[in-house]
C-alpha cells in the first residue's frame, strides 16, 4: 500500500468497477426502477433518501406513479460514467441489483449468496476489475470471504474505509462538542460484527470507557472485551442507560430505538440499513448522525444518478471500491470477520490523498448545518454539563417530558408504571395554573386531585410564586441552625394567630408523616407514657411512627413490628374511645377530622367536643391531624372550627407549602410543649435540618395571605356546597353510586361493589390466579370507581384519583379557587362516566345471565339473596 499513492500520481486510471446493492425495502426496489426519462434514475439507501424533503416528495410521486411489480432478477439500475478524480483520473461503474431485500438475506444467506456471485460474475463479464459488496452482501460468506473464492474478479466489502469514515467523523464530532472520550463511556454496538469490532479497535485507544455490545455473549465478544479492557453486555436498553455516545454497526438494522436514548444522547449509525428505527417526529434533544459516509470530491458528483442525487456524499464501501478502481488495484481488499487495522489507515490515508472528506454529518437524511450543530451543542451543555447533571435530568420540562415516563419506569417505580400504562393513566403534566392542568402532549385537563390537598391555592398561585421569587431574588439564606430565621419566626406567630385559640407554640418540620412523628414524640415526652391510641379509618404517613398509628393493615404488615402499644378504635365511635381510654391511658388520641385516604369519613357532628372531653378526663393528649383538612379545605381554615375544638396538638403540612415547597407544622398548647422541651436538657430533643427553612416559611407566609382573604374560604365553602348537591342527585339517579360523603371540598364517591353475577364470573375467569392476586375481591370491587376515573380522564379531561386504602372510593379534591363553571364541567362529566359504567355493568349482567353461567348465578342468588349492596339492576 505505502507507494501507492507515488504510483497513483504517474499512471491515469481508466478503471471499471461494480457495487451490488440489494432494495432495502419495497419502497426503494421500485425507485431503483426509475427509468432516466425521469430525472431521478436511480436511488438507494433510506437514510440518504431524504436529503431533500421536496426531493423525497418527488422521488415517492415518481414511485407511485411506476408501481413496478416487484422483479425477481439480477439486474443494472445505474451506470455511473466517467468519474473524474481530483488528480484527473477516470473511472465509471455499475450498480448491480440482487432481488433479495435485508429480511430475505437474513432468512436466507444462502440463495442471497447465490444472487451476489451471479451478479459479480455478470460485472466480471461487462469489464469491472474490481467489485464492491454494498450493505448486507457484505456480510454474507464470512464476510465476503466465500465470495472471492467463487467469482472471476477481485471483491472488496468497502468495510475498511467505512470504518476509517466512521472512526473519523466519532472523534471529529467530538472535537467540535468538546466532548472527551476519556471522560464520558462510548458504547459501539455490532460487536463482534467486522465493522463494529474493527470501530472498536480503532477508538480504544481514545476512550476512557468502553462498552461493547452484542447479540448474544458469545466468545468472540468476550474475546474482544478482553481485548479491549472493555465492559461488555447483550442488552442494548442497559447500555443505553449507561452512555450518551453511541456507535452502531448491527447487520440486522432497526434495533435502536431512539425512545430509549437519554438526552443529549448523540448516536453514529454506520448499519446499511440503518439500525435507528424511524420515528415521525424526531427527536430534538439527540443527535442521529448517518455515519461511516464519505463526500466524493466535487469532480466526481455529477457523473451518475446515484452521485448526482446524493451529493456526491457515499457510503464508505462504495467509496472503497472507487479508489481501488482509480488505483486500478485488481485485488480482494477488506474482507474477512476481522479486518485489518493497518489497511483500513492505508485505505483512509489514500481516500485523503483522492480529495475524499469524512467531516460532513447527515442526520434524518439531511444535511446537518453548523448552526444546528451549534444548538445542540449547547442543548447537550446543559444537560450533560458536569455541574448540574441530576437536577436537568429530574425537570419536567416539556422538552424532557417525552423521557420522564421512562425514566420513572426506569428508576422511580416501574410497577406503577406498567399498571397506569396498562390501563392509559399514565400521564407526565409539564404545567399547571389554578386548577388547570397541561400535560406532555398539550392536553389540558381539571385537578381535582390538588395533591392530596397539597395545592389548595391551585397551581402555581401568583402571590405565592412572586413571594419565593422575591425571597431567593434577595439572597435569604437558606438553613443556619442554632440561628433565627425571619421567615420561620413570622410564620410561626401567623399561624397562631388563625388557629383554634389555645394553641401556642409551633414546631416546623418538612412532611405530614413528620409533623405526626413531632406530634407523638411530644405526646410521650409531654406525658410520660408510651401508648397510643387511633382509629381503624386513620392515616397519618408512612414513616414508621405514623404508621403504627395508621389504620390500613396492608400499609403496615411489611414493616412490623412498629412502635409498641398502639392500639385502633372504630371511626366515630365514642363508647369505644371511652373504654379504650379509660382502660389503656394511651399518651396521646390520634384523628382526622376527615378520613381522608380511608375513605372521605367524616366523623359525627359533636365527636370532636366529646372526645377531647374523654381524653381530659384519661390525661391523654388529643392529636388532631389537620395535614389534608387543614388550610380551608373544608371551607373553614381548619376542620375543628366547624366543631369549635381545640385540640392539645394539631397537626399540618401539604398546602402550607403553597403548592410547591415542602412545609408542616405541629401547633401546641403551651403547657405540652413544657413538659416535653421546657427544660435545657430536653429543647432540643426534637429538631430538623431543613425545618422552618426561608423558602418554606416564605411559601406558608404567601399561603396565610391568601386565606385572609374572606372570599377564598367562602368560596371553598360554597363550591363545596354546590358540588356536594351535585354528587347527591347523581346518586339519586344513579344506582351504581353507594354513598357522596364528605366537607366542603374534600369529597368521596363511593361505588357500589360489582353484582354479584359479575364478580363471580371475573372470579371464576381468574382461576387460580385468583388466589395470587393479594386482595382480588377489593380489586373486582373497585372496578366502577376504577373505569369511572379511567373515562373522567381519557374522555373528559379530568384528572382524579381514589383512595388507595379504599379504591372503590372516588376522591373528590379539587383547588379551593375553582368556579362554579368547573364545578358543572366536573358534575357532566361525571354523570356520562357513571352512566357509561351503569349501562355497561347492565349489558354485561344481561349477557351472563343469558348464559349457562349466569343461570347458574342467578339461581344461586335466589336461593341465597345477595346483600343489600348489590346493585339493584343487577
Ligand atoms: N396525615 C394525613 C391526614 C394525610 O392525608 C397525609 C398525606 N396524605 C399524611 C398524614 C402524610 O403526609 P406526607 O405524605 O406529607 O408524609
Amino acid at each position: 500500500m505505502s507507494g501507492m499513492l507515488s504510483e497513483f500520481h504517474a499512471r491515469p486510471g481508466c478503471g471499471k468497477f461494480a457495487f451490488i446493492v440489494h432494495p432495502l425495502g419495497t419502497a426503494t426496489h421500485q425507485l431503483n426502477a426509475i427509468r432516466p426519462s425521469l430525472d431521478l434514475r436511480s436511488q438507494w439507501g433510506t437514510d440518504l433518501l431524504g436529503f431533500s424533503r421536496g426531493l423525497q416528495d418527488e422521488v415517492q410521486g415518481a414511485c407511485e406513479r411506476l408501481l413496478a411489480p416487484r422483479g425477481t432478477a439480477i439486474r443494472v439500475i445505474d451506470e455511473l460514467e466517467s468519474i473524474v478524480s481530483i488528480t484527473g483520473d477516470h473511472i465509471s461503474g455499475r450498480f448491480y441489483e440482487i432481488p433479495q431485500s435485508p429480511w430475505e438475506i437474513q432468512a436466507d444467506p444462502q440463495a442471497a449468496m447465490d444472487s451476489v456471485v451471479q451478479a459479480v460474475n455478470s460485472a466480471a463479464d461487462w469489464g469491472a476489475e474490481i467489485v464492491g459488496l454494498g450493505a448486507l452482501t457484505g456480510s454474507l460468506g464470512a464476510g465476503g470471504s466465500l465470495i472471492a473464492e467463487q467469482v472471476a474478479v477481485p471483491v472488496t466489502t468497502g468495510n475498511s474505509l467505512t470504518v476509517y469514515a466512521a472512526v473519523q467523523n466519532v472523534l471529529s464530532v467530538c472535537q467540535d462538542l468538546s466532548i472527551d472520550l476519556q471522560h464520558e463511556p462510548l458504547v459501539i454496538i455490532g460487536v463482534p460484527g467486522s465493522i463494529a469490532s474493527a470501530t472498536a479497535r480503532m477508538l480504544a485507544p481514545h476512550c476512557g470507557h468502553l462498552l461493547l455490545v452484542g447479540r448474544n455473549d458469545s466468545v468472540r465478544l468476550q474475546r474482544l472485551g478482553s481485548e479491549l479492557s472493555a465492559e461488555v453486555s447483550i442488552s442494548i436498553p442497559a447500555a443505553l442507560a449507561r452512555s450518551r455516545l453511541i456507535l452502531t454497526a448491527t447487520s440486522t438494522g432497526l434495533c435502536l430505538d431512539t425512545e430509549l436514548l437519554q438526552p443529549g444522547c448523540i448516536v453514529w449509525d454506520v448499519a446499511v440499513p440503518a439500525d435507528v428505527i424511524p420515528v415521525p417526529e424526531p427527536r430534538s434533544d439527540v443527535l442521529l448522525l448517518s455515519s461511516g459516509l464519505t463526500q466524493l470530491p466535487a469532480g466526481c458528483r455529477q457523473s451518475g444518478g446515484y452521485l448526482w442525487l446524493h451529493r456526491g456524499v457515499v457510503p464508505g464501501c462504495l467509496a472503497e471500491t472507487m479508489l481501488l478502481a482509480f488505483e486500478q488495484r485488481a485485488e480482494s481488499y477488506s474482507l474477512g470477520r476481522q479486518l485489518s487495522l493497518e489497511r483500513i489507515q492505508d485505505i483512509g490515508k489514500l481516500a485523503s490523498g483522492h480529495g475524499f472528506e469524512f467531516g460532513r454529518l447527515f442526520s434524518n437524511g439531511l444535511p446537518v448545518s453548523d448552526g444546528a450543530l451549534m444548538q445542540f451543542r449547547q442543548c447537550r451543555r446543559r444537560i450533560v454539563s458536569p455541574h448540574r447533571p441530576s437536577n436537568t435530568a429530574a425537570r419536567s420540562t416539556a422538552a424532557e417530558a417525552g423521557h420522564a415516563a421512562e425514566r420513572f419506569r426506569r428508576y422511580i417505580n416501574p410497577v406503577v408504571a406498567a399498571v397506569m400504562e396498562q390501563s392509559d393513566l399514565l400521564r407526565t403534566f409539564v404545567r399547571g395554573s389554578g386548577c388547570q392542568l397541561w400535560d406532555s402532549e398539550g392536553r389540558e385537563y381539571l385537578d381535582f386531585v390538588a395533591g392530596f390537598g397539597s395545592v389548595n391555592l391551585g397551581h402555581n398561585h401568583p402571590h405565592v410564586m412572586a413571594e419565593l421569587t422575591k425571597t431567593i431574588q434577595r439572597e435569604a439564606v437558606g438553613f443556619t441552625p442554632g440561628a433565627i430565621n425571619v421567615a420561620a419566626s413570622q410564620l410561626a406567630e401567623r399561624l397562631l394567630m388563625v388557629a383554634p385559640p389555645g394553641l401556642d407554640m409551633v414546631q416546623f418540620v418538612n412532611s405530614g408523616s413528620e409533623a405526626v412523628e413531632a406530634a407523638l414524640k411530644l405526646a410521650r415526652a409531654a406525658t410520660g407514657r408510651t401508648s397510643l391510641l387511633a382509629c381503624d379509618r386513620g392515616y397519618h404517613g408512612k414513616t414508621l411512627g405514623a404508621l403504627s398509628v395508621s389504620g390500613h393493615r396492608p400499609y403496615r404488615e411489611p414493616f412490623e413490628p412498629l412502635l409498641p402499644g398502639c392500639q385502633r378504635v372504630p371511626f366515630g365511635d365514642l363508647e369505644s374511645l371511652a373504654r379504650h381510654l379509660a382502660d389503656h391511658s394511651p399518651a396521646a388520641f390520634v384523628i382526622e377530622p376527615v378520613a381522608a385516604e380511608g375513605g372521605i369519613h367524616p366523623l359525627p357532628p359533636g365527636y370532636l367536643s366529646q372526645a377531647q372531653q374523654l381524653c381530659r378526663e384519661a390525661g391523654t393528649l388529643l392529636i388532631v391531624d389537620e395535614i389534608q383538612t387543614g388550610l380551608g379545605r373544608t371551607g373553614r381554615m381548619f376542620a375543628v372550627d366547624h366543631d369549635d375544638v381545640t385540640p392539645d396538638v394539631l397537626c399540618l403540612a401539604k398546602s402550607l407549602g403553597g403548592g410547591h415547597v415542602p412545609i408542616g407544622a405541629v401547633l401546641v398548647r403551651r403547657e405540652f410543649w413544657n413538659q416535653a422541651y421546657g427544660t435545657l436538657e430536653t429543647c432540643l430533643l426534637h429538631t430538623s435540618t431543613f425545618a422552618g427553612g426561608s423558602l418554606a416559611c416564605a411559601a406558608g407566609l404567601a399561603t396565610l395571605d391568601v386565606m385572609d382573604d374572606p372570599e377564598f374560604l367562602a368560596n371553598a365553602e360554597q363550591r363545596g356546597f354546590e358540588l356536594c348537591e351535585g354528587l347527591h342527585k347523581l346518586a339519586e339517579r344513579y344506582s351504581v353510586i353507594r354513598e357522596v360523603r364528605g366537607k366542603g371540598l374534600l369529597l368521596g364517591v363511593e361505588f357500589q361493589p360489582l353484582p354479584a353475577s359479575i364478580r363471580n364470573h371475573w372470579l371464576e375467569c381468574s382461576g387460580m390466579l385468583a388466589m395470587a392476586i393479594p386482595h382480588l375481591r377489593e380489586r373486582i370491587d373497585a372496578l366502577p370507581a376504577f373505569y369511572v376515573m379511567q373515562s373522567l380522564l381519557r374522555h373528559h379531561g379530568i384528572y382524579t384519583q381514589l383512595c388507595r386504602s379504599q379504591p372503590h372510593v372516588l376522591r373528590i379534591e379539587p383547588p379551593l379557587n375553582i368556579d362554579s363553571a368547573q364545578v358543572q364541567q366536573f358534575l357532566t362529566a361525571l354523570e356520562a362516566s357513571v352512566q357509561e359504567i351503569d349501562l355497561t355493568n347492565q349489558m354485561f349482567v344481561d349477557c351472563l345471565s343469558k348464559s349457562i353461567r349466569g343461570v347458574l348465578d342467578a339461581r344461586r342468588l335466589v336461593s341465597s339473596p345477595a346483600p343489600a349492596v348489590v346493585n339493584a339492576r343487577g
